[in-house]
């Protein structure tokens, strides 16, 4: 029998439950911040994430899903958003005057991962991303924007960190401090991190590897290389949260070690995650427009993983709230035909009624109900046909009450 490749899952029932409350939680926030989505394809070039994600990267080194089609082209199935983001806004000129741009998108992401818990090869983010704005305030609405998503989804235990990179300006000298520390201690570090020390140093401060972690205690600190307006943008910022009792705490190795990231970078961090403790990231790209070929725009985003937010509210909350349409069980021709004009105008009136077409007998349709999860059974037979009522049985209390036809949809209503 065919099986789901390697990494890949399918979604139904509750997990599917849960993505669904989790993506209308997020479409109901973003809009109320005036936030529009997005959809990009899965396929992009190559290039966009080599020269976006990074060649040094081990998302674009190791993991990527790339091929050769038909026609020769070099394509990749995207392993994040940004980068097609980026490349839309360029393609169509939507940041030629500077004007901001606020964007989310919600999609499946594919990167050739080594399995592990809550780990896949294809998995799927919400992201949010700000374009042409370059203050901490644009920041901080962002993060209030994201706390009120989590806060909608009943999220506790979360902690923000955050952390500034600079700017490619200031970095050069951050980086020979960097590098002469390490230099001090370089039997301590894993062969990755003599690496990154070359291509990325700024990556050595986030290797998780324990030994790199202990051989790091008392490294340099890039805050304390920052140029006099990284230093007021990050001291806004974090006045700015402190004001809007947003919690944070400083983490001085969290990094995004390439180029164009700038300034702002933090993580939220939940205590109910385990091991996978990180449930999304992100920060300041001022750089990538113009890396990918566009305009001059200042940008910030960030992306989170639903497939481990749907893990934590089943881990919180237990199975995603369920609301099964009420079943309309007609018994003969004459119950069908009356029952599917009785659902058509019932339907039109916006109530959520599941028509049961089978014709089978009444306790094979209630007995397959009780099975499907089935709450509240309106059965029509020839009886209620000539009443003009319904019996309306509640599956999980056992009773049964005569409804007239005309009084049903204020029942519904009401339940
Ligand atoms: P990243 O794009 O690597 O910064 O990841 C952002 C978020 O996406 C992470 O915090 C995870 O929640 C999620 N994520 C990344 N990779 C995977 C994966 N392979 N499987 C499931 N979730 C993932």
């Amino acid at each position: 029998m065919a099986q789901s490749v390697k990494g890949t899952r399918d979604l139904f029932g509750n997990e599917m439950g849960w993505f669904l409350r989790i993506e209308d939680t997020a479409r109901g926030v973003f809009a109320r911040h005036g936030y529009e989505e997005i959809r990009t394809p899965i396929l992009e070039e190559i290039e966009v994430f080599k020269r976006s994600v990074g060649e040094s990267s081990d998302i674009v080194n190791k993991e990527m899903y790339e091929f050769t089609d038909k026609g020769g082209r070099h394509v990749v199935m995207r392993p994040e958003n940004t980068a097609g983001v980026v490349r839309a806004m360029i393609q169509h000129k939507l940041l030629v005057n500077n004007d901001p741009k606020l964007l989310y998108y919600i999609g499946p992401m594919f990167r050739y991962e080594r399995m592990q818990a809550g780990r896949y090869r294809q998995f799927w983010q919400i992201g949010a991303e700000s374009f042409g704005i370059a203050t901490p305030e644009s920041e901080a609405e962002s993060l209030l924007m994201l706390m009120e998503f989590l806060h909608d989804l009943g999220l506790k235990h979360l902690s923000l960190s955050i952390n500034s990179v600079g700017t490619p300006e200031c970095r050069p000298a951050f980086h020979a401090a960097i590098r002469d520390f390490f230099q001090a201690r370089e039997t301590q570090f894993c062969e990755d991190c003599h690496r990154r020390i070359e291509s990325n140093p700024l990556r050595v401060l986030d290797c998780k590897v324990p030994g790199c972690q202990a051989a790091l205690e008392g490294h340099p600190v890039i805050t304390d290389h920052l140029d006099e307006a990284s230093l007021k943008h990050h001291a806004r910022l974090k006045e700015l949260l402190t004001a809007l009792g947003v919690a944070f705490e400083e983490n001085p190795r969290l990094v995004r070690g390439l180029d164009y990231y700038t300034r702002t970078a933090f993580e939220v961090l939940s205590s109910d995650l385990g091991a996978q403790s990180a449930l999304l990231g992100g920060g300041r790209y001022d750089g990538l427009v113009k890396h990918l070929g566009g305009p001059e725009v200042p940008a910030f985003g960030w992306a989170i993983g639903l497939d481990r937010l749907a893990m934590l509210m089943q881990q919180l909350h237990g199975n995603a709230p369920q609301n099964p349409p009420a079943l309309l069980i007609p018994l003969g021709e004459a119950a069908s035909l009356k029952a599917l004009t009785l659902a058509r105008d019932w339907w039109s009136q916006g109530l959520a009624i599941q028509l049961d077409t089978r014709g089978t007998n009444l306790k094979k349709a209630l007995t397959s109900a009780n099975r499907q999860g089935t709450q509240l059974a309106l059965i029509l037979g020839d009886g209620e046909l000539e009443k003009g009522v319904v019996s309306a049985k509640d599956l999980s209390a056992g009773t049964q009450e005569t409804w007239l036809l005309e009084e049903v949809p204020a029942r519904l209503r009401n339940r």
